[in-house]
């Protein structure tokens, strides 16, 4: 049965995707969240998104009965087919047409497209992700344009009515950080610094203000500027 206060959130275990699901409990009956093992490098991924469901479901009893279940969904072909720094091991730098070789072409299309079909399954209409396109990559796949037309693509594919939410879409990083912590406060922010995972090393070794990363990559460069304008404007 199709449930209108449900949402699906496509949830990676990063700053962005955690501030989503905070941002979808808030608006939500019933919040599932999913995963997808791509063959990326780095399984910190993985376990900090547990780790944030857990701290969710114990620091904030306001959300924690609306937090239903997680599911985690194989694409590990999507890593056998790509040469890109986040599934293999090699240097990040920028290719042609000035994209990141961190860009894995195809992906959120991928993510989208098993996400709806996993909502069609469970009765879930609203999905939820943290793409963006104000302090982004450039991945053309997080583009505003590009999830308007899944979906399109994906309404008329499956014959239903999904609903793509892409809440951080027009934020900078600051203004994520904030969006955060109007959500769920000092708390919300405390949880992220420590259990989301940014960078792109996989590095949790150093603990910086902003959070575990190795400073350097353009994943932590962006969370630790944004962090500092968000703090400077308070
Ligand atoms: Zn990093």
């Amino acid at each position: 049965m199709q449930d209108g206060k449900a949402a699906l959130v496509l949830f990676s275990g990063g700053q962005d995707s955690a501030t989503c699901l905070a941002w979808a409990l808030e608006r939500y009956r019933r919040v599932e969240t999913v995963g997808f093992q791509y063959g990326q490098r780095h399984a910190v991924e993985m376990q900090c998104r547990q780790h944030l469901r857990e701290e969710l479901i114990a620091g904030f009893p306001g959300w924690s009965a609306r937090l239903g279940d997680d599911h985690v969904i194989d694409l590990s072909g999507l890593g056998c087919l790509s040469e890109t720094a986040m599934t293999r091991d090699v240097a990040i730098h920028l290719g042609d047409k000035g994209l990141p070789n961190t860009f894995v072409p195809g992906r959120n299309l991928l993510f989208f497209t098993y996400a709806a079909a996993l909502g069609w399954r469970r009765g879930i209409r609203h999905l939820i992700a943290g793409v963006c396109e104000t302090d982004y990559s450039g991945y053309p796949d997080c583009r505003d344009d590009t999830v308007k037309a899944m979906q399109v693509a994906l309404n008329l594919g499956m014959d239903e009515r999904f609903v793509l939410h892409t809440p951080l879409m027009w934020l900078d990083k600051a203004e994520t950080w904030a969006l955060a912590d109007r959500l769920g406060g000092d708390a919300m922010i405390q949880l992220i610094v420590e259990h989301s995972h940014t960078c792109y090393l996989g590095e949790r070794g150093q603990r910086h203000d902003w959070g575990y990363g190795c400073g350097h990559c353009p994943a932590c460069v962006l969370r630790a500027d944004g962090w500092r304008r968000y703090r400077s404007d308070q």
